[in-house]
């Protein structure tokens, strides 16, 4: 540990990154050789817990047809195998806190390395970077185009994160909170529906054990402390697209592809049938 925090000072990062995280760096060679400049997007996806990052990101990938790739799912699947990392891993996880950068790549590198052998190029990341340390690595191996800066206001957060549910069975998504927020002197109302389960998916539902209010507010917390600094790193680089979700998922996901320049045929298909 003390090797690898010698070695990961900020002023070697860029320079070094390929001898730290070796795997990471030769999966982007490759991919940068196998696709040249017509390759497909690498977008990231910063954004408080509990603001969408998951529904907007995944509805993206399958409109661009790129891997969505959350290292929070990365983190859950380890645990899920249960190996000698688990018992250390569930306790960061449980507490709130960011588990070691080293880790987090060593997941994302095998996950794009996986993917990269199957054919997949480009991504859309969400939930990484997440440190000032991250981007610069991420920086350091490959050119992210954009950065889409998810906002959603503070007091639906909290409520969005305890809301959450997940189908045990087929793993989809869900949010059992109705927010509806009043119009006051500055701000318009905000109304956003829950996003109900299928009867089918009903009694199947579970809550991740990292979304109770004490270590929501924990994640709140680190997200200002660790991950603001990152809308600053891509600010300054000219990456970060800045959107305001202006309520549930039918106008903001209109309201995004706006602000993408994109058109979802099938959404407009679905929605005119
Ligand atoms: P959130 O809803 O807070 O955005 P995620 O599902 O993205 O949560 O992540 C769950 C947990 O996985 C985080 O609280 C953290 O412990 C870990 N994690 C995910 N991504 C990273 C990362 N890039 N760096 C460090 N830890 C991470």
């Amino acid at each position: 540990m003390a090797v690898l925090s010698r070695l990961l000072t900020p002023k070697q990062l860029t320079s070094s990154s390929s001898t730290i995280f070796p795997t990471f760096s030769s999966y982007y060679s490759t991919a940068i050789k196998a696709t040249g400049d017509g390759r497909s997007v690498q977008w990231v996806f910063l954004g408080c817990p509990g603001v969408g990052k998951g529904t907007y990101a995944s509805r993206l990938s399958k409109l661009l047809g790129v891997p969505h790739i959350a290292t929070g799912d990365l983190v859950r699947d380890e645990l899920s195998t249960k190996g000698p990392l688990s018992p250390q891993l569930s306790e960061i996880v449980n507490q709130g806190k960011l588990v070691s950068d080293h880790l987090i790549i060593d997941l994302l590198s095998k996950r794009l390395e996986a993917g990269h052998a199957k054919g997949e190029s480009g991504f859309i990341l969400d939930g990484f970077p997440r440190t000032i340390r991250q981007a610069e690595i991420l920086e350091g191996v490959t050119n992210i185009d954009l950065v889409i800066n998810l906002k959603l206001r503070e007091e639906a957060l909290l409520a969005k994160c305890l809301g959450r549910r997940t189908c045990s069975q087929c793993g989809g998504n869900y949010n059992v909170a109705c927010i509806d927020i009043k119009a006051d002197n500055e701000k318009p109302a905000m109304y956003m529906p829950p996003l109900l389960p299928p009867s089918h998916c009903a009694s199947k539902l579970i809550t991740r054990p990292d979304d109770t209010e004490e270590v929501v507010k924990e994640r709140l917390r680190i997200y200002n402390e660790k991950s603001r600094p990152v809308e600053e790193f891509y600010r300054a680089r000219g990456k970060l697209l800045e959107f305001d979700l202006p309520g549930g998922i039918p106008e903001s996901w209109s309201k995004l592809l706006r602000a993408l320049n994109l058109d979802d045929h099938e959404d407009k298909r679905s929605a005119a049938a």
